[in-house]
């Protein structure tokens, strides 16, 4: 937890302009952006993974999806639409151990998911 890079972003020991905040959830841009909307959409609570949530978390993560959706609306890629995307440990390519929601759009973007 105090070498977790999104735990720093949220405490604000790592400067980061925000999207959207409450007490629950931050949203910043991605540092290196794969399209024109590309945000990040975390929980301010520290959990590894999407194979971590219980069943706690079940309005925490309805929450996310929610904000992706706001944000996606305010940023104009909701009529033409857009990706959410949740990595999920090694195989599924999740460099921060930390849970994100991607939210990428802004442009007509290719489906390139399949095995390496
Ligand atoms: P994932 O591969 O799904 O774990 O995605 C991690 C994402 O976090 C990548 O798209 C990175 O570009 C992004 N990222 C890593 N560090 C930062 C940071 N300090 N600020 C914003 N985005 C970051």
């Amino acid at each position: 937890m105090e070498n977790c890079v999104f735990c720093k972003i949220v405490n604000k020991e790592i400067p980061k302009e925000m999207v959207f905040e409450d007490e629950e959830i931050a949203a910043f841009e991605d540092i290196h952006p794969i399209a024109p909307v590309h945000i990040l959409i975390i929980p301010k609570k520290h959990i590894l993974t999407v194979d971590d949530l219980s069943e706690e978390d079940t309005e925490l993560i309805g929450k996310m999806i929610l904000v992706a959706q706001k944000l996606a609306r305010k940023l104009k890629t909701s009529d033409n639409g857009y990706k959410l995307l949740f990595r999920v440990k090694r195989w599924g390519g999740q460099e921060v151990n930390h849970i994100h929601l991607h939210l990428i759009g802004g442009a007509k973007l290719k489906e390139e998911i399949r095995p390496a």
